[in-house]
């Protein structure tokens, strides 16, 4: 069966800015049967992660990781639906996923590594479970749970960074359903910042490409930050880390400003913004939530059960085609997205 599929055509480098022509559509073939224990699924949603920078690399920088590899296939979080089965528990026409999933049009899975998915659970929007219902919306909710230290009716003041993206979008929303009483975004455009506030409920945000983020940040959070959920790391972060209380708490979700350095992760803080972060007894623990798989299954419907009651307002920005999934990313971590990217491959 002749096929389309996408591979890594260069590495942008360590220190390198990715492009989409660092990946390569083609045409390929796969087997016109399967084997036992097999399915032959259609790809419906790809997803696009800042993650995948590290992936790019000959070298990740982490175990966990491993690199893609020039002129093979790629591969991340991917939705699709089961068009012939030869394992026991899945059937033509289930929906499934998987965080392998490779980037073509049609691929033939072992079936046991693959996860059902009930559509119904997110009102019938598939592509959430690669987002709001999916990893995304688990590092949200499994980062402020760990490491947030957010106590119902303590007034605690939460200050995210990358708000308007993907885990941003949903970290602010969770942490105010979790008790804080005041949630300020930082994001990259006016369109992002309006966002959050009008439809998103943070109280306020900044655009860190306009104006003096301190003194915005001063203003908008006069009894200081008490949870930051930092999705960026450098100078943004070091701005809003002067600015935290005693005994508070940093989220050490993602430094994606860092991901086109040749640095370490986490990336030491410069030496001032440390010493603040050891006087104020600032915790900064890194948070990976592949370490929490096991909470994976409650709260995945606990984040169902709020996108049904509306109370998780979820986002995303997609772009058709498989051929585009290279622009996608290369859009995505250039600020491109508003709340989740997704790559629809249907059409
Ligand atoms: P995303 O926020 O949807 O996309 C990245 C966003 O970051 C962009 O839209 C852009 O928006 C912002 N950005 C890009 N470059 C920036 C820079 N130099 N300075 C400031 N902002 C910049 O991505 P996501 O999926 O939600 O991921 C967010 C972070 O979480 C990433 O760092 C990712 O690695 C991390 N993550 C961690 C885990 C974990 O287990 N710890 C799991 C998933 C994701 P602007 O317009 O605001 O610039």
């Amino acid at each position: 069966m002749i096929i389309q599929r996408v591979v890594l055509n260069s590495r942008p480098g360590k220190n390198g800015v990715p492009v989409a022509e660092n990946f390569r559509l083609e045409q390929s073939t796969i087997a016109d049967t399967i084997q036992v224990g097999q399915v032959r699924v259609r790809t419906l949603y790809l997803s696009v992660d800042p993650y995948m920078r590290c992936r790019m690399n000959e070298d990740t920088g982490s175990d966990y990781l491993l690199p893609w590899q020039l002129s093979e296939v790629a591969d991340g979080g991917g939705i699709g639906v089961v068009e012939e089965s030869k394992h026991d528990n899945l059937a033509k026409g289930d929906f499934v996923t998987s965080f392998t999933w490779p980037w073509q049009t049609v691929a033939i899975l072992d079936g046991s590594l693959l996860q059902k998915l009930v559509p119904q659970l997110v009102n019938g929007r598939l592509s959430y479970f690669l987002g709001a219902a999916g990893i995304t919306g688990l590092t949200a909710l499994l980062g402020i749970r760990e490491k947030g230290h957010v106590a119902a009716g303590a007034n605690q003041t939460m200050v995210v960074s990358g708000a308007a993206g993907a885990c941003g979008s949903l970290a602010g929303q969770i942490g105010r359903l979790e008790g804080c009483s005041r949630v300020v975004g930082i994001a990259g455009t006016d369109e992002k910042c309006s966002i959050l506030v009008q439809e998103m409920g943070f109280d306020a945000a900044i655009n860190y490409k306009k104006g003096n983020v301190a003194e915005q940040l001063r203003e908008l959070c006069p009894g200081g930050v008490d949870v930051y959920f930092d999705n960026v790391g450098g100078d943004i972060s070091d701005t809003v880390i002067s600015q935290m209380n005693q005994n508070s708490h940093i989220i050490l979700c993602g430094q994606i400003s860092q991901y086109n350095k040749d640095v370490p992760y986490p990336p030491p803080l410069p030496p001032d913004i440390e010493k603040i972060q050891k006087e104020r007894n600032i915790t900064r623990e890194r948070f990976l939530v592949l370490n929490y798989m096991d909470k994976q299954e409650a709260s995945v419907l606990q984040l169902c059960q709020w996108i049904q009651e509306g109370k998780l307002k979820v986002r995303e920005t997609t772009v058709e085609g498989l051929a585009n999934i290279g622009a996608a990313f290369q859009s995505m971590m250039s600020g491109g997205n508003i709340g989740k990217q997704i790559v629809s491959v249907s059409k």
